[in-house]
């Protein structure tokens, strides 16, 4: 493929599956064409592994605070204003991690809902994120939402906040046409799209360049997870971003550096670069 330049907006890189070749995984990043990596936190430990990690990698990983659905339980009380504590104060207008160093989140996230488990703690997973919405209009960082199974429930929060969120990230997406229409009636938010497309089973490739116009896409890997076709199964990472960019340039009909100039311009967009 061409060298055109991409972002991953999705990548648990400070987890434990990259702690013996971390810096090998970031120089295939920079080779394949990855200008930068967005790191979500899910709970309190990873907010540090991830802030951490960031510093290793200034001015190209750039870290995403936040706790995730599936990591509510009772306690979420006590730690989501430690996490919050991590978060800029409100009073800056516009942050942005990459003019405020390594250490200065870019979102909230990854938040949301996930009842694809278990609704054990469905309610407090409802108040958690509901709350971490708030923090999103407050700080002006947008959301990197995650959503499994509660779909309706997700949409009825965002809707009561739409106005005056800033945006963000529907993560992983994997919906049909309804689905996908109900999300991009936020126009400030975006699609995460990454390995799933290129499953044989998948209907992306159909349903994306239906009613999703390329505008209102970002690429993710959600590394280490969803390795795209032909290494499916495998430790994903960034540099493997380039199959889901073959598979969407020839999804929608258009190059490869239009997929790439195009996803670009919409992480600048959502994440205010
Ligand atoms: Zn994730």
């Amino acid at each position: 493929m061409t060298n055109c330049k991409f972002i991953d907006t999705h990548c648990h890189l400070d987890g434990e599956e990259f702690s013996a070749d971390r810096e090998a995984v970031v120089q295939r990043a920079r080779q394949a064409g990855c200008s930068a990596i967005f790191l979500p936190a899910i709970d309190l430990v990873t907010c540090h592994t991830v802030l951490d990690t960031c510093r290793q990698f200034p001015g190209y990983c750039f870290p995403m605070l936040g706790l995730h659905p599936e990591e509510v339980r009772s306690d979420w009380r006590d730690i989501l204003p430690q996490i919050k504590a991590l978060l800029p104060p409100k009073s800056i207008e516009a942050p942005s991690g990459a003019v405020g160093g390594a250490a200065c989140p870019l979102a909230i996230g990854e938040v949301g809902l996930d009842f694809y488990w278990s609704r054990e703690f469905a309610q407090e997973q409802l108040l958690a994120f509901e709350e971490q919405v708030r923090w999103s209009v407050e700080t002006r960082l947008p959301l990197m939402i995650h959503c499994r199974k509660a779909q309706n429930e997700m949409v009825a929060i965002i809707k009561r906040y739409a106005k005056d969120l800033p945006g963000g990230v529907f993560h992983c997406f994997t919906g049909n046409e309804h689905e996908a229409a109900e999300l991009l009636q936020f126009d400030r938010f975006v699609l995460g799209i990454g390995g799933v497309l290129t499953f044989k089973k998948s209907h992306l490739p159909e349903v994306l360049p239906a009613c999703v116009p390329l505008d209102r896409l970002v690429l993710e890997t959600d590394a280490p997870y969803m390795a795209p076709v032909p290494l499916r199964g495998q430790r994903n990472e960034s540099a493997y971003i380039r199959y889901v960019i073959t598979r969407l340039a020839e999804a929608y009909g258009v190059s490869e550096e239009d997929v790439c100039r195009q996803t670009n311009a919409n992480v600048a967009r959502v994440f205010g670069l």
